[in-house]
């Protein structure tokens, strides 16, 4: 008999386990159907010697040092800051849409304050904004749209901006100025060993087990348990009853290069041009030196496994079914990008997992 059984040994499934074994000196067993740890996070050293990301590009930040002090029990950390180019109109130039952005585009040589001048020139102003192209087109106006978001949008959903909540392009930020970072964030860093030893570290306690290659419903009515926490999909969980919640997944070709550095920034973003979103160079992000280097691309498809959550009306009303339905079951949480259905990064489900065992879980 275990007290809890866990499903998915990603963020939330291992914080939780760390939580639950530590603090209430209870039994854990996270039942995990891959056959490894990490979740879409997990990391690994692939034939060549270079460690790469399997299920694409994982940056950590955050502005919450809640999450990152809990985090750093586990990690070293490397400083990393994250930088994006976007191949637009035959050019790399910076994204998010910074003063060098601007320059490179139109040879326009801008202050801070003559920047926001023309972001306020091109902007369209929209007052009561409800979707992802109205964000973009109040904040820079159509043309930028079109290069920068339009496109990219497109490839990456399967949907146009305006049918995608205004939250999947506002995580882009829009700069007035030459800071050519991806993300704003306090803390930007990178785990010093990777994702998975991390991890490793994070479950490495007597009272948690893990069975890998085991899917949930195999065993839910074989292993004895008092609570369940679950972090995979909830549409499954419930066999589907209301209908499928729509996931967008990704097909990952990764390439190794016989040269150090194969582009000229970690990530470079193809709005426009080809059917993959973008390609990331590993050794940017993990610091490590190699004679070769591996890349990624992306494409994105709607067969697969569940990466991304599709933020829109019609999903959100139909997620709200299956929470009520979560809502009557007792001794069951559901948590995580999946459990909620909710595109969150790495960070926002520390902290979500955090939340749920100080408020729920702790007084069990
Ligand atoms: P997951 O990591 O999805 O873990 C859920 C686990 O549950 C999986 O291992 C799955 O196999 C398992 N599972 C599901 N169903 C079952 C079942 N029935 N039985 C047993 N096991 C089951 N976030 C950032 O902060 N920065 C980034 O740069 C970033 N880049 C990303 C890039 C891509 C391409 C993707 C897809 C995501 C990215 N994220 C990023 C988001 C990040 O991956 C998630 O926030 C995080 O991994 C979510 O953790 P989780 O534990 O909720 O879910
Ligand atoms: N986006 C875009 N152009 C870009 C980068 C992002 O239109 O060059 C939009 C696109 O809709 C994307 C969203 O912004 O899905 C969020 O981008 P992010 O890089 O955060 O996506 P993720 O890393 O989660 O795949």
């Amino acid at each position: 008999m275990v007290d809890f059984l866990i499903v998915g040994a990603g963020f939330s499934g291992c914080v939780l386990a760390h939580q639950i074994a530590t603090k209430l000196n209870r039994k854990v067993l996270i039942i995990e159907k891959r056959s490894h740890i990490g979740g879409n996070a997990y990391d690994y050293y692939d034939d060549h010697g270079i460690l790469i990301h399997k299920y694409g590009p994982h940056i950590f930040h955050t502005n919450s040092k809640k999450v990152f002090d809990f985090l750093s029990k586990f990690t070293e950390w490397s400083y990393y800051q994250h930088e994006v180019l976007a191949h637009v109109d035959g050019r790399k130039v910076p994204i998010p849409i910074n003063l060098d952005t601007i320059k490179e585009l139109y040879g326009l040589q801008l202050s801070e304050n003559e920047m926001q001048e023309f972001y306020q020139s091109v902007r369209e102003p929209i007052h009561n904004i409800t979707n992802s192209e109205e964000v973009i087109l109040s904040k820079v106006g159509l043309e930028l749209y079109n290069k920068f978001y339009k496109n990219y949008t497109k490839k990456q959903w399967d949907l146009w901006p305006s049918e995608l909540d205004a939250s999947v392009c506002a995580r882009i930020p829009v700069r007035t100025n030459r800071d050519r970072r991806y993300f704003s964030d306090k803390y930007q860093v990178m785990p010093k060993h990777g994702y998975t030893k991390m991890f490793l570290k994070m479950i490495d306690h007597p009272n948690i087990g893990i069975l890998l290659q085991t899917d949930y419903q195999q065993i839910q009515q074989i292993i004895p348990h008092k609570y369940v926490i679950y972090t995979g999909p909830i549409d499954y969980f419930f066999n589907y009853k209301y209908g499928k919640l729509p996931y967008r997944s990704l097909n990952f070709h990764f390439e190794t290069k016989d040269q150090e550095r194969w582009q000229d920034a970690a990530v470079i973003n193809y709005p426009n041009d080809y059917d993959y979103t973008r390609v990331t160079e590993f050794k940017y992000l993990t610091s490590q030196s190699h004679q070769k280097t591996t890349i990624v691309y992306e494409y994105p498809t709607n067969n697969g496994d569940p990466y991304y959550p599709i933020p829109k009306k019609d999903n959100m009303e139909l997620y709200q079914m299956y929470k009520q339905e979560a809502e009557k079951l007792k001794n069951v949480w559901f948590l995580g990008r999946l459990g909620t259905y909710k595109y969150y990064n790495m960070d926002q489900v520390v902290a979500q997992a955090l939340t749920l065992f100080e408020r729920e879980l702790q007084n069990l």
